[in-house]
């Protein structure tokens, strides 16, 4: 399933959860049902979160990442060789603590993690359909490691995890895969000497498209703080753009909106299509069209019309419902201005 519509729209992933799933505008927010209720619940959370997309008119859909907890610990959790009782607290991406699964043995992906969902959600949609799923690089940062205490051996470990879960996920009709890394946006070094690597052997053999998403975080004060230490402009990209335009990856997700990051560096990944982050997560004003325009006119520049992708910033799950609904408007509308001005 392609789409042919020019600037097809998209969110980097997360939406809210309804409150009677989970609490709401929290991370790690721990689920209101249990059992049979949660399974259900999910279900029909994923199918609220897909209609609030298709009647904003956004055309690539995803799941809103409703069956998950996080997006990183959730497909974590369901591997062999990690300890989940006896948890550790590590410094995520050098920023904020958080209390995570331990690694105690080999890892190992002993059933499919997503693929009941992404079947479900294929089934309610003929829209082309996006699902996420943690980079090796993230998941190494998310997690205490107790076994290989290695983070390149580690890291590879979980790219080929991921590559059997995407391989199945496309099976089950799915048209673009993401990884989300906001570690590349940190570990500079690493990144460029495996975590691209690393990155390729995740993707490997997959005939659907590949997305990285690489942003600044979600809009959490630990995120925004971080931000306020980067200076007027923001550079971080530079660093791992080189690398990224060479891999095998075919769309790059950015945060583009708000941030001080110059649009020319996106001449770095030129020949890339570029999924642009118009619309900021870190806040609850709600963008208008003319400011969503604004940045894809300037994004433009260094992207070629038929590889430039209007998205958000990052996930919307820490929002209120009612100001994701409004951002993703903001963006259907803001596209569809640019869109007419390229018709003309
Ligand atoms: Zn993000």
């Amino acid at each position: 399933m392609t789409t042919n519509t020019l600037l097809p729209t998209s969110t980097a992933g997360s939406l809210p959860k309804p409150s009677w799933l989970a609490e709401p505008e929290m991370l790690w927010s721990p689920w209101k049902l249990s059992g049979e209720e949660l399974v259900i619940g999910k279900q029909d959370a994923l199918r609220v979160a897909l209609q609030e997309q298709q009647l904003a008119g956004i055309d690539i859909v995803t799941d809103g990442e409703q069956t998950r907890q996080h997006f990183v610990t959730t497909f974590i959790e369901h591997l062999e060789g990690i300890d989940l009782e006896e948890r550790r607290t590590v410094k995520i991406r050098d920023r904020y603590d958080a209390s995570v699964p331990r690694v105690v043995g080999p890892v190992k992906r002993p059933l499919s993690v997503f693929v009941e969902d992404a079947r479900f959600l294929r089934a309610q949609t003929h829209r082309q359909i996006k699902w996420a799923l943690p980079g090796p690089m993230t998941m190494v940062d998310t997690l205490y490691d107790d076994h290989y205490r290695n983070r390149e051996a580690l890291a590879f470990e979980f790219a080929g995890i991921i590559n059997q879960e995407a391989r199945e996920l496309e099976a089950a009709g799915v048209d673009i895969i993401q990884l989300d890394e906001p570690a590349f946006n940190v570990f500079f070094d690493e990144v460029n000497d495996w975590g691209i690597d690393c990155m390729n052997r995740a993707i490997e053999g997959l005939a659907c498209e590949t997305v990285v998403h690489v942003c600044y975080g979600y809009g959490i004060k630990a995120n925004t703080d971080w931000k306020k230490t980067l200076g007027s402009e923001w550079r971080q990209y530079e660093s791992v753009f080189p690398k990224l335009q060479q891999s095998n990856v075919d769309i790059i997700s950015l945060e583009c909106h708000n941030s001080r990051v110059p649009m020319a560096l996106l001449e770095l990944v030129r020949g890339k299509k570029v999924m642009v982050g118009a619309i900021d997560v870190a806040n609850e004003s709600i963008e208008t069209p003319h400011e969503v325009a604004a940045t894809l006119r300037e994004a433009l520049q260094y992207v070629d019309a038929d590889k430039l992708y209007p998205s958000t910033n990052c996930g919307m799950a820490p929002l209120s419902r009612q100001v994701a609904r409004g951002k993703m408007n903001a963006l259907r509308a803001g596209a569809e201005i640019v869109r007419e001005e390229l018709a003309a």
